[in-house]
This record gives C-alpha cells, structure tokens and sequence, in this order.
C-alpha cells in the first residue's frame, strides 16, 4: 500500500493511507539519505510503500520513493546527525513578528539561505499587525521591502484580527507547504486561525523564555480543509544548513547571485578583495547591508565545509 508519512519521530511514523486511513508504522531495512547521517530516515512529506502487520493496526514501511526535495536541521545532541524536517516540500513559510519577541533580521536570513539551498521557494508572514501604530507600519513597509526587492513574496498578517487571512489561504491553497517560525511569533494562533478543525496549543509570551530548552516535538502534516497541507515545525527553532561550500554561499543570496559574475577575482569571497562589486553594492546601498552582514556572519560560521 502506497501511504503519506503524516509524523516521523525517527522510533515510529504516523502513515495517511490513500483512503485517508492513518497507521502507525516502523521501519524494516535501511533507509539512507545520501550525503548526510539522519536521526529519522524516513520524514514527514515522504512518500512510502507500506504493509499491514498481522494485527491490521500496525504496519512496517517497505519502500521510500524518490524525494523532490527536503529539508534538514541539525539534531540538537552533539552527533554530526541531522533531522529531516520535511520532504516533497511546494513551499516554506516564515512567522515573523517585528512586535513581541521580534524576529531577528539574521534568523530570517539564515532561513532564506536554508530554503534557496534545497530550492524551495520561501515566503514570509509579518504577523500580529494589530500591534502596530502608524510610525510601526511605516517600519514594518520598510523591512518587507528589503525582501520584496529581492524576489520574496513578503505579507503582514494578524492571527488575532483575521487581517489578510484569506490572501495566506490562497497561498496555501494545494500546496505541500512548511510553517516555520520562532517561538511566540504567533504560528501556532495563525495555523488554527487558518484551519479552525485544528486546536494546536499556543503559549503565553513567557513561554518562550525558555526557548532554550531542548523539546522532543516533531515535525506534523495538518490537512487544509480548503486543500493543501501544512507542515507544522513545534519547537523547532531553526533550520540547518549542511552541504553549502563557503565559496557557494553568495548563490544563496539571490541579490548578490545576480551580481556574481562581475568581481574581479573570479574566487572573490566579497569579504575585502579589490574589484568586489558586491561590496560596492553593499557601499552604494543597492544591496541591504543588513543582508550583507548576514552574508559574512554565515560565511564566518559555516563550518560544515571548508
Ligand atoms: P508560537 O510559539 O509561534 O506558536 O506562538 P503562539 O501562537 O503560541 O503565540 C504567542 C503569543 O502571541 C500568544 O500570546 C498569542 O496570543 C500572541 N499572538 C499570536 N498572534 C498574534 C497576533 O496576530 N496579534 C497579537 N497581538 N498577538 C498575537
């Protein structure tokens, strides 16, 4: 049988049959992503071929069928080992709040770089614009344009008043698509404004004071009444980035892709190299320098390899 894997928590997989049935499954052989070690080979998203066990209520994955993407963030004990967050992914949304906690301009960067390494077109929501006075707004248009200009779709939400709702359930609308977002942002009040069937359980702002915290929630698909799929990511704080070389992280930042080819040294690291045009871009202000200091703040990071 031919099933959807709805939960992965990596010991056992919540599987939605094509009638809809869900079954709890495990997994018999192995299963491997290649390139990277997984603490659950098999992830939401995936597509997979399964038996009933005897008891009709259990049943073991057979078979994984080819993914069209996914995406990964690093485990949080100390391994090397990554979790695959999602698979078969149409799109990733990002929670925002610029209001009570904001959202720093850094984390919305870094998942941006995450999403354009496994290609899969991003989208942010500026939630809790009730919030917002006038001069707010005037600051809130000028954050969501720094990343209009670059090519993502950028929209302001209010999970509390319902404001602009509609636009994000067309958005949605059959699509396999990833919420992300940091804690108290607002994600879990803006999934179960979108999709009244679900209750998820949203937290008082002191709750994220404890975002330190290491909690064993996993990723979970929520269907869309009005068609489309969810992929809820509770606890996860932040997305992984392996496999960028740093000489590739520039393509990453589709401002400065667009301006690659124009650098003097062909190796150029935009970071103090004569002839750079990013810098230039940077100094001119045609590239945001918020952006640019994302770029280098990374580059100094990323230690996945060298
Ligand atoms: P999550 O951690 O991202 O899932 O955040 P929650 O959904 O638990 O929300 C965190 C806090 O922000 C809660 O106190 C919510 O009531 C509040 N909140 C969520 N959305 C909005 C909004 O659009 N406007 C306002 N004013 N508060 C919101």
């Amino acid at each position: 049988m031919r099933g959807l894997v709805t939960k992965s928590t990596g010991s056992w997989y919540l599987v939605q049959g094509e009638q809809g049935q869900r079954v709890e499954c495990r997994i018999q052989g192995k299963f491997r992503t290649k390139g990277i070690k997984t603490t659950n080979p098999i992830a939401v998203g995936d597509w997979v071929n399964y038996e009933l066990e005897p008891d009709q209520e259990s049943a073991i994955i057979t078979a994984l069928e080819p993914r069209k993407n996914y995406i990964i963030r690093r485990s949080v004990n100390l391994s090397k080992q990554t979790q695959i967050i999602g698979a078969n992914l149409d799109q990733a949304i990002l929670v925002v709040t610029l209001a009570s906690p904001p959202t720093s301009l850094g984390f919305i960067d870094r998942f941006l770089v995450t999403a354009e390494a496994y290609d899969i077109p991003a989208i942010l929501l500026f939630n809790k614009l009730d919030l917002f006075s006038e001069e707010g707004l005037d600051i809130l248009a000028e954050y969501m344009a720094i990343y209009e200009q670059i090519g993502y779709p950028c929209y302001a939400v209010s999970a509390h008043t319902g404001e602009n709702l509609e636009i994000i359930r067309s958005l949605l609308k059959d699509k396999v698509t990833l919420v992300s977002g940091h804690s108290g942002v607002g994600k879990s009040t803006l999934i179960n404004a979108l999709e009244p069937a679900v209750k998820l359980r949203t937290g008082e702002i002191s709750d994220w004071s404890d975002k330190g915290k290491h909690t064993t929630t996993f990723a979970e698909m929520i269907d869309l009444s009005f068609g489309g799929k969810l992929i809820d990511t509770p606890g996860i704080r932040e997305l992984g980035i392996v496999d960028i070389e740093k000489g590739e992280l520039s393509h990453f930042f589709p401002e400065m892709r667009a301006r690659l080819n124009a650098c003097r040294f062909h190796n150029c690291r935009h970071i103090n190299e004569p002839g750079c045009v990013i810098i230039e871009a940077v100094e001119e202000g045609d590239i945001e320098s918020s952006r640019y200091d994302s770029y280098l703040s990374i580059y100094n990071k990323q230690d996945t390899r060298n």
